[in-house]
């Protein structure tokens, strides 16, 4: 069995095996038996925010299938293998606002919290209250409070920790069901110009930078339409240096969005990388920024 066949980008090499898991049950009990470091496996939502090196992962793959969504009031308790998209037409149609713009983002509802999804200026993060967590090391269930998960853009406690997030609660707001399903569906008209349907992707590939985050000096150098909602557009660097239509084998960077990275049919992990890292490297160069990427890097040296 290979990886490529467990990702949205349709790239990675082999795996020992592959468990789906349908409840918490089944998934501590994976865990357990696989070596007590925690590092012997994958836990693996949709595949969709990954790059998987060609020569795969020397592990098992535990595929979280665990879905589930319970409503008490304006309280949404979700599992982690829920699809994100079934809990926004969840929340829609209850009549709960605060997920609606992230309809169209692929994946699980655990995945998204590991990276603190988001798109159109809302995140997963805005409305969650807590998160119960597997500790794969202590093998003991914890809850997490919103404050404790430590969530800034694209990031949380859980890519520095080794917790199974189990299920969420998020706290939501009553709206008009009508105009949230109006706003998701406008939301995925907006977004396929990007995706368009069946690309082989794993989204953008590099994170944007908050402004925060850079020198002064640094900033002051870049062209005020590279800043946008407080982040310095990672797309809008690459494209300055270049990558726009950029290609290494089948790997291609889309000729409309110099930050996507695609996949054009049989391509490989190791291009993809390459790619990467040419124009990462010529953004630094050129302005003295590291591009992070917010992809998930499986078996590969770390990009930065
Ligand atoms: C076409 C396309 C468009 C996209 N658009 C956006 C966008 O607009 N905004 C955005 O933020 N992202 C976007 N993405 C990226 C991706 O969809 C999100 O990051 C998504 O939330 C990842 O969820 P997943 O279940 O697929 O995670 P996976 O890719 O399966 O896993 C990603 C990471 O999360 C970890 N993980 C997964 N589940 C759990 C769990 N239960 N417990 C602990 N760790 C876990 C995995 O181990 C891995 O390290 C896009 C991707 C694609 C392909």
């Amino acid at each position: 069995m290979k990886l490529s066949d467990l990702t949205t980008l349709g790239i990675g090499g082999p795996i020992q095996g592959v468990i789906k898991v349908k409840s918490h049950q089944e998934l501590k009990e994976a865990i357990r038996k696989l070596p007590a470091d925690g590092k012997g496996f994958l836990l693996l939502g949709g595949g969709s925010n990954l790059l998987v090196s060609d020569s795969g992962y020397p592990g098992i793959v535990i595929k979280n299938e665990v879905t589930g969504i319970i409503r008490d009031k304006n309280n949404l308790t979700v599992q982690s293998g829920t699809n994100l998209q079934d809990l926004v037409d969840f929340a829609n149609s209850s009549g709960l606002c605060g997920l609606e713009n992230l309809a169209g983002i692929p994946g699980t509802v655990g995945g998204a919290i590991y990276g603190n999804a988001g798109a159109y200026g809302q995140a997963i993060s805005d409305h969650l209250e807590s998160v119960k967590v597997f500790d794969v090391i202590s093998y003991q269930i914890l809850d997490i409070s919103k404050h404790d998960c430590q969530f800034s853009y694209r990031n949380s406690v859980f890519k520095r920790s080794r917790y199974a997030i189990l299920e969420t609660v998020f706290s939501l707001s009553s709206a008009d069901s009508k105009k949230l399903k109006q706003i998701s569906k406008e939301t995925i008209k907006k977004r396929e110009v990007k995706y368009s349907p069946g690309i082989k992707c794993p989204g953008s590939f590099f994170q944007n930078i908050p402004i925060e985050k850079l020198p002064a000096k640094i900033l002051a150098k870049l062209p005020k339409e590279f800043i946008l909602f407080n982040k310095v557009s990672a797309g809008a660097l690459l494209e300055s240096v270049g990558a726009k239509g950029a290609k290494r084998g089948d790997i291609k960077i889309a000729p409309y969005h110099a930050n996507l990275f695609i996949n054009d049919g049989t391509g490989k992990a190791e291009d993809f990388y390459k790619l990467a890292r040419e124009y990462q490297g010529k953004v630094y160069e050129k302005y003295g920024i590291k591009l992070e990427p917010e992809v998930q890097l499986i078996n590969f040296p770390p990009l930065v």
